[in-house]
């Protein structure tokens, strides 16, 4: 792969006072926050984890409920209007729903989404609608049983199934469907999974993989680009592209399939990057601000809260983050450092 044309990565200068709200210095604004509620997981994807799986965070080191919704409603004042739970997989967080059912008491209420494996979704999708939740993306890289084991490592295509169906008929729709394409594995099956999904009335998304693995195992010759799941998927679709214009702030590429209504999505996170539109946000589950998934610092808010800082101070700690975020993730230029800590653990 080429160099990408992103500039260095450097320390900026301090948010000035008497900012409002999140933006940087390059006039973005945050508005989009992905929260992860907790960094362990049942899966075990090889594009993300490793098989035996990573050193958890030690319950003192999370945020607690509370001082998770308090940093949250920090951010809906500065402007976020969304918020993603995400994880790790945010559903073996225990008070997951009783956290959903808080943000949706912030005012203004954000819309609150998560993205998920789906593992247990059966069981919570009602409680969760009813809570607040307004959206879910499940993870699902393919529907072939036994890809699914090696890609994830686990046995659990069937409550993954499970899940989904549970979304939809909790009217968390349109349920999302996000697919990574590892090549090897389910690279060939990307036309089956998407049949799959039309046939449910599910909305799939393919993303690019990640240098985000914590193995430190990725390989841009590897990698599935966005143009190679395109190509397969028109070995057996007509996809006809829908207009930039409709793609609103979101990163995918859109295409009708066979003439529409149903749509796929192609997100060419790593080839055609969308950080010159970047709205995001990040806060772990140990409560640090992360202004991208690829930066190689975060600011600490945790110290801060326990320490009895008020809003306002937290406000400018993570008005300081966003303020200093890089004009790209630079993935592929000479000088790009792999972020230490793993998707899962930043809060994909
Ligand atoms: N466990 C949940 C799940 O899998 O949906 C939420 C956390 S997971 C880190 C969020 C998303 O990140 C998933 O859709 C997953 O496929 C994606 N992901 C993880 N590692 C990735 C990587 N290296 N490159 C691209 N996407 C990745
Ligand atoms: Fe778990 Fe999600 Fe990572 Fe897969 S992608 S290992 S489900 S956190």
């Amino acid at each position: 792969m080429t160099g990408l044309p992103f500039p260095r990565v450097r320390e900026l200068s301090p948010a000035p006072a008497g900012l409002a709200g999140l933006p940087d210095q390059l006039g973005r604004v945050a508005r989009d926050l992905r929260v992860s509620v907790t960094d362990r997981c049942n899966l075990r994807c090889r594009y993300c984890m490793p098989a035996e799986g990573l050193p958890w965070l030690a319950k003192p080191e999370m945020l607690t409920d509370d001082e998770l919704v308090r940093v949250v409603g920090v951010f809906v004042r500065l402007g976020v209007r969304q918020v993603r739970l995400t994880g790790g997989e945010p559903l073996l967080r225990r008070s997951l729903v009783d956290v959903v059912r808080r943000i949706a008491e912030l005012r203004p209420r954000p819309r609150i989404a998560m993205t998920t494996n789906g593992i247990g979704l059966d069981r919570l999708a009602q409680p969760l609608a009813a809570a607040g939740l307004d959206r879910v993306n499940v993870s699902l890289d393919t529907i072939d049983a036994e890809e699914f084991a090696d890609l994830t490592r686990r046995d659990r295509l069937h409550d993954v199934e499970a899940g989904l169906k549970a979304a939809s008929q909790a009217g968390l729709v349109p349920v999302k469907v996000n697919a990574v394409a590892m090549r090897g594995i389910n690279d060939r099956s990307v036309a089956q999974l998407l049949q799959w999904c039309l046939d449910r009335g599910y909305e799939l998304r393919f993303i690019e993989q990640m240098p985000l693995d914590a193995q430190h195992g990725w390989d841009a010759s590897t990698m599935v680009s966005a143009a190679e799941v395109r190509e397969r998927l028109a070995e057996r679709f007509e996809l006809t592209a829908l207009p930039e214009s409709d793609r609103g702030s979101a990163p995918a590429e859109r295409f009708l399939v066979d003439g529409g209504p149903q749509t796929v999505g192609i997100i060419a996170s790593v080839t055609a990057p969308f950080c010159a539109a970047c709205d995001r946000t990040r806060l772990t589950a140990d409560g640090q601000v992360r202004n991208c998934l690829f930066s190689q610092r975060e600011t600490d808010l945790r110290g801060p809260l326990r320490d009895g800082a008020d809003d306002d101070q937290l406000a400018r700690l993570i008005q300081g983050e966003m303020w200093r975020k890089a004009p790209g993730h630079g993935i592929g230029s000479a000088d790009f450092v792999q972020p230490d800590r793993p998707m899962s653990a930043i809060g994909g």
